[in-house]
């Protein structure tokens, strides 16, 4: 990397000029963003199924697409979103007449964005999209886990848009400290919580606000009497895409023993319909994306009884689709997030004892229930509490770009997506206008 002191005080230097506030200039940014999306769909698919075997449509669906949709909505509603919003003046009947109070989005100037490797593309452009919306400049760290999408990106963005306003900066932890030792006026980091915890101190230094999209362990909840065919298609294509390497993918379902085994035939159902009876031959099925992760994810498989699955090839990075019964609580599949294609069912008596099980764990970043009560639906959501809640198709909440996307607690600080992607790269100004001559006399 040059010198990141240079880089940035480059970067911060054309936030200066101000050009990067001009709604012309934000619009034909996310065009580009646009451009280099379409024009280079086959490229990123090349890069992110040698990076982690990602089968096409996948890269599709959930990366180009994905952002291509992103920037379309937002292009449709950016002027609307930055309309100042009025707000009353004389609630406490203080102000003179004539006295008028809004609120107007303002850049917050030159932001760090870093990325993880799970959803490279989508996790990296996605908030650029939103910080380029807002009227800033941005630093783009990608991860160095998927690193021929990180040279693709470092060899893309720079030939779309404006060179001045937005770099890209390849590497590992050395590269990232060093980014972080300097100033920004946002941090916005995806990725695990230990490295969060890295981040938010070095913002604390220069009372940098940040954003942190983190991860954990999204519990399920299948209740009695629901169509078991549909909940485990929906759970099956959640849990093992990307070879369950989502942050929003299930990671424990919990459900009572009279459902759990019914359950557990439709998933392997559904799992053979998606896979075929030998998913490591499936051009469908993704693998893990290192030998590290293999062998976090393949120690996770000793716990409880394998139900189907369980085969692993390390030579290949092949951890099969596989589900666990017989899980108890503090099983080590049950300790840390799974972040691999391991489903663990847990059972628990109903209702009251996975509202109890959930509230006795970190916030998570999702929670899904599947249920036919409007009851079971509203204890849920109400008495617990998460990033997300869903119900009747896990991870789909993220496709609604007007919903806030983001964690609570252990699973993250701040949103994004839609409007709340501008809301989470601008500072919110009050502006109150009263007039010289004071009316009320
Ligand atoms: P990763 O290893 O790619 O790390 C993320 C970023 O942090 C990379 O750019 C990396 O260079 C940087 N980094 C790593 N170590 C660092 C250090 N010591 N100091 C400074 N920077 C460092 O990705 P990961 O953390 O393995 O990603 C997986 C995690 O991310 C999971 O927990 C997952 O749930 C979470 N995640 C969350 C979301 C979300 O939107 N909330 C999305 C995807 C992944």
């Amino acid at each position: 990397m040059r010198d990141p002191e240079e880089l940035v005080a480059r970067i911060r230097h054309t936030f200066a000029t101000g050009r990067t506030r001009s709604p012309a200039w934000r619009t034909e940014q996310l065009t580009r963003l646009r451009t280099l999306l379409t024009e280079h769909g086959e490229d990123i698919a090349d890069a992110l199924y040698t990076d982690l075997r990602k089968p096409r449509p996948e890269s599709y669906l959930a990366e180009t697409d994905f952002c291509i949709r992103e920037v379309d909505h937002t292009l449709g509603h950016l002027e609307e979103w930055l309309r100042p919003e009025p707000v009353p003046a004389d609630a406490l009947a203080i102000l003179p007449d004539g006295a008028s109070a809004c609120t107007q989005y303002e850049p917050l100037g030159t932001v760090l964005i870093i990325a993880p490797w799970n959803y490279p593309v989508q996790l990296l452009l996605v908030p650029l999209l939103g910080a380029i919306a807002a009227g800033n400049t941005a630093v783009l760290k990608p991860s160095e886990v998927t690193s021929v999408t990180s040279a693709l990106m470092a060899r893309l963005v720079p030939q779309y848009l404006d060179p001045d306003a937005v770099a890209v900066v390849e590497g590992g932890v050395a590269e990232t400290t060093a980014l972080l030792a300097q100033r920004f006026d946002h941090i916005f980091y995806t990725g695990n919580g230990a490295v969060g915890r890295i981040v938010m101190r070095a913002a604390a230094e220069h009372l940098t606000p940040i954003t942190l999209e983190l991860g954990g362990k999204c519990p399920v909840f299948v209740d009695q009497g629901v169509d078991l065919t549909a909940v485990a298609t929906r759970l099956a294509v959640a849990k093992f895409r990307n070879a369950g390497q989502t942050c929003v993918a299930p990671d424990y379902v919990l459900t009572d023993p009279g459902t759990a085994p019914a359950l557990v035939a439709a998933l392997a159902v559904a799992t053979k319909a998606m896979f075929g009876a030998d998913p490591q031959s499936s051009d469908a099925y993704g693998r893990i994306v290192n030998d590290r992760h293999f062998d976090r994810v393949a120690a996770l498989l000793d716990s409880g009884t394998t139900a189907f699955g369980g085969e692993t090839d390390r030579t290949d990075r092949y951890v099969a689709p596989t589900v666990l019964t017989d899980v108890k609580p503090d099983d080590p599949v049950m300790r840390e997030e799974i972040f691999g294609p391991v489903l663990p069912i847990v059972e628990v008596a109903g209702l009251d004892e996975a509202i109890a099980f959930i509230n006795n764990r970190a916030k998570p970043l999702a929670l899904y229930g599947f249920t036919e009560r409007e009851s079971a639906r509203e204890r849920l959501a109400e008495e617990t509490s998460s990033g997300a809640v869903g119900f009747g198709l896990p991870v789909a909440h993220l496709r609604v770009p007007e919903l806030p996307f983001g964690g609570v607690g252990e699973s993250g600080l701040g949103s994004y997506h839609g409007p709340h992607s501008l809301a989470a790269f601008s500072h919110r100004k009050a502006r109150l206008d009263v007039p010289l001559t004071d009316r009320t006399h």
